[in-house]
């Protein structure tokens, strides 16, 4: 199996995915500690130190808490935007690589496609991974759904997808008025809603692996991300996978 995939946990209070593509190992985003990171890693039978580099989405700390760290202690080299690095606090990092959200490259066996995606940070943008044959798609962090994204997905034979928040739970519940409209706002995340309508454009049947991830932690609950997605798509609800906040997935072989 050239492509596989798992969660190291994904939910609001943090995000890390990581990805084989035969002998090369890349960690997609650090939003837990090094620690933790490596604790999950050992789980599924391998290590920070076997990984080949670290892709940065975007800076918010739910992507980055332990990037700097891992990436010093196991002389990791980081590929992310100039925008994204120039707002890390901490730039002590051994080896950086700036990539352009509209350029694709390889690292070892992968190919990385990186795509913008519309959010509230400095140069944000989610990846596309492949090993020349099959491709997983990462796609949260984004405030609506661009038809260049839209376009980028298309075809993709995995999807690890944002389902952020239940509109009624996050017009209903205790957010604050400003906080609401930054999340549901076109630069802040994707609910459940827009998150079903995204999947439904992008099924196929060549669709192998749907995961939903970037839950957040008060507007939503996994019952609800799961019943409003899979409503609108062909394959059964138990071919939809949403992601633990705070536990590894099992691996994703995508065939
Ligand atoms: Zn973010
Ligand atoms: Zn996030």
């Amino acid at each position: 199996m050239s492509l596989q995939f798992a969660s190291l946990g994904s939910g609001s209070s943090g995000n890390s995915t990581v990805v084989r593509v035969k002998d090369t190992l890349l960690l997609v985003d650090t939003g837990f500690s090094a620690k933790a990171i490596n604790e999950r890693l050992e789980t599924l039978n391998v290590s920070a130190a076997d990984l080949t580099g670290i892709l940065i989405s975007h800076e918010h700390s739910d992507h980055i808490k332990g990037l700097s760290v891992l990436a010093r202690k196991f002389d990791i080299p980081v590929w992310l935007t100039q925008g994204t690095f120039r707002k890390l606090k901490d730039k002590n990092i051994p080896k950086v690589e700036f990539i352009h959200p509209h350029g694709s490259f390889c690292i070892g066996d992968a190919k990385v496609t990186p795509f913008p995606i519309p959010h509230d940070a400095a140069e944000p943008c989610q990846f596309i991974i492949g090993d020349g044959k099959r491709r997983l798609a990462i796609a949260t962090d984004m405030g609506f759904t661009t038809e260049y994204v839209l376009d980028q997905l298309s075809g993709v034979d995995a999807l690890l997808l944002e389902a952020n928040y239940d509109g009624e739970m996050l017009s209903n519940g205790s957010y604050p008025w400003h906080l609401q409209k930054r999340i549901d706002g076109n630069y802040g995340h994707l609910s459940n809603e827009q998150s079903a309508a995204l999947a439904a454009a992008v099924e196929h049947s060549g669709l192998q692996k749907l995961c939903l991830g970037h839950l957040s932690e008060n507007n939503n609950t996994p019952d609800n991300a799961l019943g409003s997605v899979a409503n609108r798509l062909r394959r059964a609800d138990e071919n939809v996978h949403v992601l633990k906040r705070h536990n590894a997935s099992p691996w994703y072989a995508v065939a």
